[in-house]
């Protein structure tokens, strides 16, 4: 299963966000959850980057 690169830097916050610190979500627009999640800034809770988690 392929491992996102990290960190992600917020563009809101600036703050550079480790893959592993990222709040996950789901994706919006009816992904697989599964397959597919939502890297959220933990600080300020902005959207940093869908990523693909397995499949
Ligand atoms: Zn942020």
């Amino acid at each position: 299963m392929p491992e996102p690169d990290g960190p992600f830097e917020c563009g809101t916050c600036e703050t550079p966000v480790a893959f592993e610190d990222a709040r996950r979500t789901k994706t919006m627009g009816g992904l697989d959850a599964t397959k597919w999640q939502t890297l959220c800034c933990p600080s300020c809770g902005s959207r940093l980057k869908t990523v693909f988690v397995g499949g």
